[in-house]
């Protein structure tokens, strides 16, 4: 059984180093990072999992070692405890790896893209109220890191702000005590090493309050001047906490599936901003919103007020 793991192993790798030519080294953690997870969760890898069985299973899936850690799938998706890494492999592996060995499709088809969070077919996003007011702080533990994290933050959150009817609310008097249950905010930023496993990660709506936490790694401070930067990764994390999935895992990706649970916003975008660039997404390192990601969101939270923009264009894009 190692072998065939191992066998697995070395095929990524050499996906990863030919992207280390074509990227620059930065762009080269990151696909790592991302790699370590999708071949993990490919379909071939999860017919090894089902062999080795669940323990197994849990040993190669990365587990934050701070205090509170969660265990994170798919490249920067946090998964809460135990229970719900064992549903996890569960329906995502077992039951997914069933479903294509007995010849049932995966995903929604092929006319269908900005996708939104939906365990068993129930959308995951904020309500009316919720989506105007999601207030965080950003710890002071970030140190002299903090003024960059600030300035990236706000970048992030005025780019889905102009677009759709959502306000990210800075609770800057909270800094100094900002963590997983400071209480006045619905989510708290914050610093951690976890060495380069992930750039970053955040959390969905549906998340309780000590899970829902944007954490930045100390690698997203020493990105080498280029197209990935830290207000780009931010813009895929805060997409995440407006509900949004990876747009890989769309069946039109063929690469890096993850599951099914999730509903189309939009057709399929190749190049939109949560889309992995190394999982046949067409776009860059730069993780800007595509036009499909503006009109996904603003068809989802209703238009940002001032932007223009046709509701009857939800129809069709
Ligand atoms: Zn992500």
């Amino acid at each position: 059984m190692k072998k065939v793991i191992t066998a697995v192993l070395v095929t990524s790798s050499i996906a990863s180093l030919s992207l280390a030519f074509a990227l620059g080294a930065d762009e080269a953690t990151s696909f790592k990072s991302a790699v370590r997870e999708s071949k993990l969760l490919s379909l071939a890898a999860r017919e090894k999992a089902i062999d080795l069985g669940y323990e197994a299973f849990k040993k190669k899936v990365y587990k934050e070692s701070f205090p509170g850690g969660v265990y994170i799938v798919n490249g920067d998706t946090p998964v809460a405890d135990e229970k719900e890494l064992m549903d996890f492999y569960q329906r995502e592996i077992v039951a997914e790896w069933k479903s294509t060995k007995f010849g049932i499709a995966l995903g929604q088809g092929a006319t269908t893209q900005l996708i939104l969070d939906a365990p068993n077919g129930n959308p995951a996003a904020w309500d009316n109220v919720s989506k105007r007011n999601l207030t965080y702080c950003i710890s002071k533990t970030f140190g002299s890191n903090y003024t960059k994290t600030l300035q990236a933050i706000q970048s992030a959150t005025q780019a889905w702000e102009a677009v759709a009817d959502v306000r990210f609310v800075h609770v800057d008097s909270l800094d100094g005590q900002c963590d997983a249950s400071t209480p006045g905010v619905v989510f708290d930023v914050r610093p951690v090493n976890v060495g380069g496993e992930y750039l970053a990660r955040a959390f969905f709506p549906r998340y309780a309050r000590p899970q829902r936490n944007v954490l930045i790694d100390d690698s997203s401070f020493t990105l080498k001047p280029g197209k990935l930067e830290l207000a780009g990764i931010l813009r895929h994390e805060l997409g995440h906490t407006l509900g949004y999935r990876h747009e890989q895992t769309r069946p039109e990706a063929g690469k890096c599936f993850e599951d099914k649970n999730w509903v189309p916003l939009t057709s399929y975008d190749a190049f939109s901003v949560m889309h992995y660039p190394q999982c046949n997404g067409l776009g860059d390192w730069s993780l800007t919103l595509t036009q499909k990601d503006k009109l996904g969101a603003a068809c989802l939270y209703g238009p940002a007020s001032g932007s223009s923009f046709k509701p009857d264009s939800c129809n069709s894009i």
